[in-house]
Formats: C-alpha cells, sequence, structure tokens
C-alpha cells in the first residue's frame, strides 16, 4: 500500500532537496531531516508492550516498544537516511544492501550484503530516496524476505508511478512510503521532475 506523507514541513524540506542550487552540504542535512521526519509518522503504529517498571516513587505500569527495528540502507543514496532515522531510535540495527544494475541484463545485481540476525522478528526499514523503476527495491525485499524478514516498510523520499506499481505488483504485504509522488520516469530511468542523482548529490560526486 502507498502512503503519501504530508507535513508542512515535509514539503518544504522536499522542496529545497529538488532544487538544483542546493549544494551537497545542504542536500546531505535536508536528506537526513526529511528522512528523520518521515520516520516519525511511519513509526506511529508501532506495537507496544505492557511492562511495569519502578520510578523512584514506586511501580508504574507503563508500556514499551514491543518490537526491534531494523534499518537497510540501499547503497549509496540510502546511506543519507540512517542517521536522521536512528537519531529517533538510536537502538535500531543497521544492514547494508549494495545493489548495481547490469548493462547487459538489466537486472539488479547484489556487490555487498550484511544483516543482523534479528530480521525475521524486526520491523524491517528498507531506505532507498528514490523510487524510480521499482527493480533494485523490490529486489532488495525480496533478499530480505529470502532471510527471514516478514514485516517489510519501503522508505522512499520521491517516487514514480512505475516504481510504486512494481512494488504493489510484487510485493503486496509491503508498506510504502513517499514524501513525494512524481510524474513519470525519463527514457534513462530519473524521475522527473524528481531531484536528480540523489547519489550524486548527497556525495558530491558530479
Ligand atoms: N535514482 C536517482 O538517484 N534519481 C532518480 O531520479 C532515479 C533513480
Amino acid at each position: 500500500m502507498l502512503n503519501l506523507l504530508k507535513h508542512p514541513f515535509l514539503t518544504h524540506k522536499l522542496t529545497r532537496l529538488r532544487r538544483k542550487e542546493t549544494d551537497t552540504k545542504d542536500f546531505r542535512r535536508t536528506l537526513g531531516e526529511i528522512a528523520g521526519l518521515m520516520a516519525y509518522e511511519i513509526t506511529r503504529d508501532l506495537p507496544l508492550k505492557d511492562i511495569t517498571i519502578e520510578t523512584p516513587l514506586g511501580k508504574c505500569h507503563t508500556q514499551e516498544l514491543a518490537r526491534d527495528v531494523v534499518l537497510i540502507p540501499i547503497l549509496r543514496a540510502g546511506l543519507g537516511m540512517v542517521e536522521g532515522i536512528s537519531n529517533l531510535m538510536p537502538s535500531a540495527r543497521i544492514g547494508h544492501l549494495g545493489m548495481y544494475r547490469d548493462h547487459e541484463t538489466l537486472q539488479p545485481k547484489t556487490y555487498y550484503s550484511k544483516f543482523p540476525d534479528n530480521l525475521p522478528d524486526a520491523i524491517v526499514m528498507v531506505l532507498d530516496p528514490m523510487l524510480a523503476t521499482g527493480g533494485s527495491s523490490s529486489a532488495a525485499i525480496q533478499i530480505l524476505k529470502d532471510h527471514g524478514a516478514r514485516t517489510i516498510k519501503l522508505v522512499c523520499v520521491v517516487g514514480a508511478p512505475e516504481g510504486i506499481d512494481k512494488i504493489m505488483k510484487d510485493h503486496p504485504d509491503v508498506q510504502i512510503y513517499l514524501a513525494g509522488l512524481d510524474e513519470k520516469l525519463n527514457h534513462n530511468g530519473y524521475i522527473v521532475p524528481g531531484l536528480g542523482d540523489a547519489g550524486d548529490r548527497l556525495f558530491g560526486t558530479k
């Protein structure tokens, strides 16, 4: 299911991210801020469990989070979302998944993966700022399912209809979260109007 998150801060910061004048320093900071704001909304429905603790003055019947959260940034642009989210949940464990698109087959290939061992019980948040064709996100979700993940949330900043359709078809059980829904992909697979190459803008490689 698609969840298009709406908040004036998100809209304002996404505008800054999209502007071509925004330099690497501001792009990096803003992407982190957007990821943090998105995480705050996305985690509204995290399950809690009842516990009893002792305060300095006595017993307190209260609640704490019932499930772990795992963050899986897709390298490399997903790295720009990690800090903003882990500031909210410092104990979240973090896995990494590196993928590229094979020039001949055009299929996503994994070149690096390392996951924590609590995937089956955790709420797994897959981080990739751009949901373009959906090819690498869909493959990433499949890899995580193959490693036992059962609750997966795909957190992107900007998405195109093509990518959303692919994820909804391949993984109807996965919740998709976006801050912006754009018009289309161009012939190079870039989101229009989008924000350009998120990895290059984040790391200053162009
Ligand atoms: N990846 C990007 O970085 N930008 C796009 O527009 C699409 C995919």
